[in-house]
């Protein structure tokens, strides 16, 4: 249940979590602006959105710069309508061992996790603010508990965490929410290139990641959807500052 003019803006929405959770939002009867790096990547989920009757709008921006964030939020605003709903997506993976890893590779993920969640709250938080009701969803992962091959990913994920407690806080009084979501193995397109970049055929390595999974099977991008739905619900505005590991299991 979730008014119907409310406008939400995905990141990362062309492909994988972010293109399921943009639909099950779209779905939920919310506005979605599908935001990702090229406006027309971004198209065939809000093609998808529009042939099952929802509202959505492509919008390409980089969301570790600052001026494409501001342009982005402020077009949504004028397109769709004020966003109180914003789902932090957008992430990549440069995995490497410490002594293997470059500076380049550090930065790229901390600009796209980091500074793209950072950036994008506070261009959408005016909105929040002034309609005294806002939701933040960030996507964090298990890797924050550590994982070996990516001392970049899994800090930038931990970082989050500490991202949307913050914003829990501070947003709070102003009826905003701030949780995150740490998925554990999800089948998308950024799991296929660790299956890739390991050597291993796809399927052979999504069954193994699925033996050490208590409910044994990987996750698919509509279980993330599914907590994203819960997050965003108007219902739940007494949660905010959790971190909800949608895994499987209860560890990674
Ligand atoms: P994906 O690689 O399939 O999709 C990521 C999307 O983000 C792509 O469309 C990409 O173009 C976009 N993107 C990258 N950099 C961007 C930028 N600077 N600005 C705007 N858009 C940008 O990834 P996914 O598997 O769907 O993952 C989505 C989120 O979930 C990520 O934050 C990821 O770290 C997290 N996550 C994924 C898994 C998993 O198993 N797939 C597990 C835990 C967490």
């Amino acid at each position: 249940m979730t008014t119907p003019e409310r406008v939400a803006i995905v990141t990362g929405a062309a492909r994988g979590i972010g293109a399921g959770t943009a639909l099950r939002l779209a779905q939920d009867g919310l506005k979605v602006a599908v935001l990702d790096l090229e406006e027309g990547a971004a198209k065939p989920t809000v093609d998808a959105i529009v042939e099952a009757g929802g509202t959505a709008l492509a919008v390409g921006a980089d969301v570790a710069d600052p001026a494409a964030v501001t342009a982005a939020v402020d077009r949504v605003a004028a397109e769709l309508g004020a966003p109180t709903v914003l789902v932090n997506n957008a992430g990549i993976t440069r995995d490497n061992l410490l002594f293997k890893m470059s500076e380049a590779d550090w930065d790229a993920v901390m600009a796209v996790h980091l500074r793209g969640s950072f950036l994008m709250t506070r261009a959408v938080q005016s909105h929040m603010v002034a309609a005294k009701w806002g939701r933040v969803v960030t996507l964090s992962s298990t890797s924050a508990l550590g994982n070996r091959g990516q001392l970049n990913y899994a800090t930038a994920k931990a970082g989050l965490q500490g991202f949307t407690k913050t914003l829990a806080i501070e947003l709070g009084k102003f009826g905003v929410t701030a949780n995150c979501i740490a998925p554990g193995f999800i089948a998308s397109d950024m799991t296929r290139a660790t299956a890739e970049r390991l050597g291993e055929p796809w399927e052979d390595y999504k069954a193994a990641r699925a033996k050490a999974i208590p409910v044994a099977r990987a996750g698919e991008v509509e279980d993330i959807a599914n907590a994203v739905s819960f997050f965003v619900d108007e219902r739940s505005g007494f949660v905010s500052g959790q971190i909800l590991y949608v895994a499987g299991g209860p560890k990674a």
